[in-house]
């Protein structure tokens, strides 16, 4: 015998054989106890024979926007988001073409001045080319799904020539293109 998969589809299967019976028996009219007890025995098969089908996995389901937003929110990737206008990608930013965030390895590092060694925190930009805004982030340590974010500044000449050259060593040729395109 075929394994039952999908236990509750043989319940409901049995409540509609059971309303189909009720309808046959108790229904007056004759076209009313045909039409509707065939629909329930209808219903009450094809749930039967559903219960043995493997269940869909959901992933194969085709996905909706929304759907795909609740599963950003619940996935394991690492997201960053524009501390000046909310912009958020998931990881990889930089090579996907529609990112709209670009960040680089030039790293401020602020030093724990408690601590004589040389160590502290390196903070990196992040441009956003919505609003052309730089949000510096650093992992939290152990790394979360997202960082923590620190100064936030309007993209400048300096920080323009860096994001320019960072691309251009990393041949990122759209993203240099649109960084280049921003007016500072
Ligand atoms: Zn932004």
């Amino acid at each position: 015998m075929k394994k039952i998969e999908q236990p509750s589809h043989i319940i409901i299967s049995i409540i509609f054989i059971v309303l189909s019976i009720i309808a046959f028996l108790y229904f007056e009219g004759f076209i009313w106890k045909i039409l509707v007890g065939i629909i329930l025995l209808f219903i009450s098969v094809a749930n039967f024979s559903y219960a043995f089908s493997k269940k869909i996995p959901e992933k194969k389901a085709p996905t909706s926007n929304f759907r795909k937003f609740v599963d950003n929110a619940l996935a394991d990737e690492k997201f960053f988001e524009c501390q000046n206008c909310d912009t958020t990608e998931v990881i990889p930013l930089n090579t996907r073409l529609e990112s709209k965030l670009y960040a680089t390895n030039k790293f401020i590092k602020d030093y724990d001045t408690d601590i004589e060694a040389e160590i502290g925190l390196e903070k990196y930009p992040m441009l956003c080319f919505k609003c052309n805004y730089v949000s510096y982030w650093a992992e939290y340590f152990p790394p979360k799904k997202f960082p923590e974010y620190f100064e936030v500044i309007k993209l400048n000449a300096k920080l323009k020539s860096e994001f320019i050259d960072f691309a251009k060593e990393n041949n990122h040729l759209e993203k240099l293109e649109m960084i280049k395109s921003i007016e500072v």
